[in-house]
């Protein structure tokens, strides 16, 4: 083993060569992915020197979505200290399910959550684990609400419709999910946003409403704290009051931009959230921790043990539930997936964190500024978001961002509002500085010209 580590010392050096030197690698087409890179599995092994030049040619070809040139998705960068975290995790191997196999790790992911949950303003009586991201967060929110409204659903199955609602800006897991819950994605309520993609709660009444009438069972609310596009945050307050009315269960789904919890000066974009029933963050998301590492905590720790435990007396032997954390998880053997966030916070503190989604906000506004002083563009997204979305002289959104990529200029993806196209920069990479943000307009200016 120990030459291995010396081995994955050298590999991340190349790693860390390539990302400065090549920030965006050449991609390979896929016709050509097993001719260029020899991936075939074989009865006879290899030798170890042959190992490491195959290595590091994957490593070249490798996407770098800790260089600052990837804007492409809700996730980016790499800090050091949750890269640690996680790979101490891989090394001990432990699973989560029980205190006698996990140890100390079980009270690391406790305190994880009773942090999260006091972030969230959440009660005494709450309570989380961690999923295997943001969907399975989602999932097991949907599951706690069925149970909760129907606690035979458990046992019988489903023998009445019960309906959901969520914005048609919302993620799609939420359908996904009622799915595979056998709620059925026909009883999926898409709820309309204003126009700045947030959901507008008389709306979200005006169906319930209709629903009751017609002989459904509402039961489950998903809100959203950054939507997937535009990154615009669903109104808690409006919706939770609506909620309360008609006793629905309300899920916050804050996978993208739940981590504003962590931050004093954007807290207030998630106000209300202590109305909720259960909320989800995404720390591979905005505080930039490896994939994946997945929080979701409800306000009702008896609803999780009851909707998720099962006994089984061969795993469970000593230490009581409560240190068990197989008795509120979705999986048996599980990843230990709260070590890299803890190692982050405890190294960091809460200030820390909360510089790192701050500076996110700084940079989208920095990008903001320089779309609104540059008349060739056009601005889409709002305030308080770190989605970025525009269009550079009416050129097609997909045919820059397709043509960045192929010429390994930038990686930055496209998305859609209002049946309007439009890049989509994403600033979630806390270690992107001013000078990155103007580098990626000048480097899209420049291919701009190119495919004029
Ligand atoms: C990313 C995202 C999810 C899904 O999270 P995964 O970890 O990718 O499964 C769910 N909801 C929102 C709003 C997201 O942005």
């Amino acid at each position: 083993m120990q030459n291995d580590i010396a081995l994955f010392s050298e590999l991340c050096d190349s790693l860390f060569d390539a990302e400065t030197n090549q920030p965006v690698a050449k991609p390979i087409p896929t016709s050509e992915l097993y001719q260029q890179l020899d991936l075939s599995l074989n009865n006879d092994g290899i030798i170890d020197e042959d190992l490491k030049i195959l290595l590091k040619d994957i490593i070249k070809s490798t996407p770098k979505t800790a260089s600052k040139s990837f804007f492409n998705q809700l996730f980016g960068g790499r800090i050091g200290k949750a890269a640690l975290g996680d790979l101490l995790a891989v090394m001990f191997n432990n699973s989560m399910y029980t205190y006698k196999v996990a140890g100390p790790h079980v009270g690391i992911e406790k305190q994880v959550i009773h942090n999260v949950c006091e972030l969230a303003g959440y009660s005494k009586d709450s309570d989380g684990t961690f999923a295997p991201g943001g969907s399975m967060s989602n999932m097991m929110a949907l599951i706690m609400a069925r149970d909760s409204k129907n606690e035979s659903v458990r046992a019988e199955g489903l023998s009445q419709s019960m309906t959901l609602y969520t914005s048609k800006e919302s993620h799609y897991s939420i359908s996904k999910n009622a799915a595979l819950t056998g709620i059925g994605r026909n009883q999926v309520r898409l709820v309309d946003t204003n126009d700045k993609g947030e959901m507008i709660a008389d709306h979200l009444d005006q169906l319930i409403k209709k629903d009751l009438i017609d002989g459904h069972i509402p039961f489950f609310v998903n809100a959203t704290a950054g939507t997937t596009v535009l990154g615009a945050f669903d109104n808690n307050e409006a919706i939770s009051k609506v909620c309360k009315k008609n006793n629905l269960w309300l899920h916050v789904d804050g996978a993208y931009c739940g981590g504003v919890i962590f931050s004093k000066k954007h807290n207030h974009l998630i106000k209300g959230l202590e109305h909720s029933d259960s909320f989800s963050v995404n720390a591979h998301k905005m505080l930039g921790t490896p994939l994946s590492c997945s929080i979701i905590v409800t306000q009702h720790k008896a609803q999780l043990h009851h909707s998720f435990s099962n006994e089984a007396d061969y795993l469970y032997q000593t230490d009581g539930d409560d240190f068990n954390l197989g008795k509120t998880s979705l999986q048996c053997g599980r990843r230990n997936d709260a070590l890299k966030i803890w190692t982050l916070w405890k190294s960091v503190g809460t200030n820390g964190l909360e510089k790192i989604v701050n500076k996110q906000f700084e940079m989208a506004q920095i990008a903001r500024d320089y779309i609104n002083n540059h008349k060739d563009y056009t601005l889409y997204s709002f305030e308080d978001s770190i989605s970025v979305c525009f269009n550079y002289k009416n050129i097609s959104a997909n045919k820059l961002c397709t043509h960045l990529y192929k010429n390994s200029e930038l990686m930055v993806g496209y998305g859609n509002f209002n049946n309007v196209e439009f890049i989509r920069m994403v600033t979630i990479n806390s270690l992107i500085e001013k000078q990155d943000v103007f580098r990626f307009f000048d480097t899209l200016e420049a291919s701009a010209e190119a495919i004029c």
